[in-house]
């Protein structure tokens, strides 16, 4: 292909995004094919010769989109959001033309600066200690990782190189084997499922620790777990604690945490993956209150702050625990301009793989586009569809809000027996029209609402309730319900 024939490629790609934005409102949420669909549409066998642009973009719609959950969806609550936006999709593609990989600072000097300053712009707008800045005078810094669950692993990885070290100043007879064995973790039973993960792909026990009744982990539950395993001759090295939780948006006792943390010498991550933007609101930055303890500090930029995956925004407080435990030398990798300047990072010292794409740019068309204004405008503004949701719920008698309406999530349920949630949102699923997910709090199941996609307007979340208290009502009125529960059962739930 020569670049007329790319021009127009890329610009009928362009039109085709745009078109795709536009209208991905009266598309159906959720795909309805059947496992193996595309087997069928595409051949078994790479072509041989090669084929014109015209032809393939054409089989996207055919193809591709039957396939699509479309997570741009106005009508898309599940999970959490996934960011999307002009700008970034722009510097994503701006990134990929330009084509460097910026392992070290002369693989690309705007690569890194690029980004250890975006890093700094955003550190700023959430207010966290300057210490994690690259531009503070100490060892701390930010780097941008492709996931939080990336994030957390490598800040496992760190701890575990750290107290290894630790722990042999103190007694240099022992093997680092031995001392690495010993290693235990720490999180709440709520953590995000990649926290568990971290624990099984580094080698340390990750113990999920009782979460309050509001979802918290807990100072007290902390400090018994840690004193049991000391007790039992193990070493707790690892906390994560996490602003947000996945299920219920619960924050942990950060202040309580931190403090047990830092006097047993125990690496503090703290993971805010989806409600650390929120941070950037003057109104829920005391929502981070405790975050001065922490060792490392991780939010996705490709959640709720408009820049497309992957971008997840990690800050360390002292970056050569990183560079310790990842650094590898070759000959073909040194170079004139090594540093141990954290404002002059080498990135692959911070990071699992060597390459890394120039993902700052679509950071910095996002953030100079928006603004802070701009940015803080959509969290506010997703925030209250939320809350207007919650309302639409409470006005319900036959409806529950389970947990207080946190950020852009409402977790609510059918009052009564479970049972009746779940058949609710069997038939949610079955009738495609909204996409959610569920969870389950104290035992209750809920569902969950979060208001996700950049496109999702008040009409649209009006649009949800009617989808899900109509089908209530007709659900109602069937014979099944009435059985399940008798007479009085089908009464209440037409009482509306
Ligand atoms: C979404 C989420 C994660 C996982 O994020 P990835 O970037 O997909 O790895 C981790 N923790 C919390 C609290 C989350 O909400």
């Amino acid at each position: 292909m020569d670049s007329e024939q790319f021009r127009e490629f890329a610009k009928a790609v362009v039109d085709y995004i745009a078109d795709y934005t536009e209208n991905v409102r009266d598309r159906p949420v959720l795909s309805s094919v059947k496992p193996g669909y595309l087997y069928d549409l595409v051949p078994a066998e790479a072509p041989v010769k090669g084929e014109d642009w015209k032809t393939v973009i054409a089989d996207v719609e055919k193809i591709i989109m039957p396939g699509i959950t479309h997570w741009q969806s106005p009508q898309f609550h599940g999970f959490f959001p996934t960011a999307n936006s002009y700008p970034a999709i722009v510097g994503d593609l701006l990134s990929t033309g330009i084509g460097c990989i910026g392992f070290s600072w002369i693989t690309s000097p705007a690569c890194t600066e690029l980004e250890v300053q975006v890093m700094n712009w955003f550190g700023k707008m959430l207010q966290i200690p300057k210490e994690f800045l690259n531009e503070s005078e100490g060892p701390g810094g930010g780097i941008i990782q492709g996931s939080a669950s990336e994030a957390t692993f490598v800040c496992l990885l760190a701890a575990k190189d750290r107290m290894t070290k630790h722990v042999k100043t103190i007694n240099p007879l022992l093997e680092d084997g031995e001392i690495k064995a010993k290693l235990i973790a720490y999180t709440s039973d709520q953590s995000n499922s990649s926290v568990e993960k971290s624990g099984l792909l580094g080698s340390m026990p990750m113990r999920l620790l009782k979460s309050d009744e509001n979802g918290r982990l807990t100072g007290p539950v902390l400090l018994k777990a840690v004193e049991e395993d000391r007790a039992k001759g193990l070493i707790p090295c690892y906390v994560v604690a996490t602003l947000g939780t996945t299920g219920t948006c619960a924050f942990d006792c950060l202040e309580e945490l931190g403090p047990i943390c830092n006097e047993n010498n125990i690496w503090l991550h703290v993971d805010a993956a989806y409600a650390g933007a929120a941070f950037i609101l003057p109104e829920y930055r005391h929502l981070m209150a405790g975050v001065e303890f922490a060792d490392s500090f991780d939010v996705n930029l490709h959640k709720w702050l408009l820049v497309n995956f992957d971008c997840s925004a990690l800050w360390v407080k002292n970056a050569t625990h990183l560079v310790n435990a990842f650094n590898v030398e070759r000959v073909y990798l040194n170079h004139s301009y090594q540093s141990e300047d954290p404002q002059i990072p080498d990135f692959r010292h911070w990071q699992i793989p060597l390459g890394r794409r120039f993902r700052a740019l679509k950071v910095w068309f996002v953030m100079r586009l928006y603004g802070v204004e701009g940015l803080q405008a959509h969290i506010k503004k997703q925030v209250q569809l939320a809350e207007l949701f919650g309302q639409l719920v409470e006005q319900d008698r036959r409806f529950e809000v389970v947990t207080p309406v946190t950020m852009g999530l409402v977790c609510f349920r059918l009052k009564g027996d479970n049972v009746w949630t779940k058949k609710l949102y069997d038939s949610l699923m079955s009738r495609r029209q909204i996409y959610l997910v569920t969870a389950s709090v104290r035992s209750q199941l809920v569902i969950r609402f979060v208001v996700c996609s950049r496109l999702t307007e008040q009409k649209d979340v009006e649009f949800a309730w009617n989808e899900i208290s109509t089908l209530v009502d007709t659900l109602a009125g069937t014979e099944e319900w009435a059985k399940k529960d008798g007479e009085d059962r089908r009464k209440y739930l037409s009482q509306g």
